[in-house]
């Protein structure tokens, strides 16, 4: 899942893009409010952390323009102020949630994962396929009723080829979606992570799921 972090203190927004990145989630960082409804506008995320105080546009005013836009991602403001009207204010333009600073980490990521576990349908929360279950808000897999121990980044490698099951995805799209990166020639690092998920997804069950494509890439298939 995607998410873009709209916050112009440097250190907070370092902070929250390693907090989430490794809580599995693509994290994108904006560090002015232009910048931010720019990539909000134009990238698919599946929510949005806003700082209300933000240099040239602030929060408020970038939240209007992505509902004025018709866009309904979900936005979680993360501000120092805390007065009764200036919440409700948030909450009347349409923010999801509202989170004062300074906060624990770990507060932000339940908040997070229920913001989005109520958003209307634009995801489904678990995915299925064989006896294979993966469970997207709270980052659990399970095949044949067992518990899978995946990193985070095994989770989002699994999660995308189960949710484009059938077809074939190059080395460079799963770098790209997965790691965020581009790798112009190495792309061995997807191989390795590959041979690492199906070491735990694959391995101990006769039905594999995981297919190599010569030349292709991998999908995600029964055989
Ligand atoms: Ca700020």
């Amino acid at each position: 899942m995607r998410i873009l972090i709209v916050e112009d203190e440097r250190k907070t927004a370092t902070y929250l893009h390693k907090g989430l990145s490794e809580s599995g989630f693509v994290a994108d960082t904006a560090n002015q409010g232009n910048d931010g409804l720019h990539l909000a506008l134009t990238q698919p995320y599946d929510l949005i952390v806003l700082d209300v105080m933000l240099p040239d546009r602030d929060g408020w005013a970038v939240l209007a323009a992505i509902r004025r836009a018709g866009q309904q991602t979900p936005v979680l403001f993360l501000t120092a102020r805390d007065t009764l009207p200036e919440r409700v204010r948030g909450l009347e333009l349409g923010a999801d949630d509202y989170l004062v600073k300074p906060f624990a980490f770990s507060e932000l990521l339940a908040r997070i994962r229920s913001v989005l576990r109520r958003g209307p349908g634009r995801q489904p929360e678990t995915l299925r396929v064989a006896d294979l279950e993966l469970d997207l808000i709270r980052h659990k897999t399970t095949r044949g009723g067992r518990r899978l121990d995946l990193t985070p980044k095994e989770f989002g490698l699994l999660s995308l080829l189960v949710r484009r099951k059938g077809e074939v995805l190059s080395r460079t799209l799963i770098a790209e979606q997965v790691w965020d990166m581009h790798f112009d020639s190495d792309t061995n690092v997807v191989d390795v992570a590959v041979r690492r998920l199906r070491r735990k997804v694959d391995d101990a069950f006769p039905r594999k799921l995981i297919q190599t494509v010569r030349g292709m890439g991998y999908v995600f298939e029964e055989c």
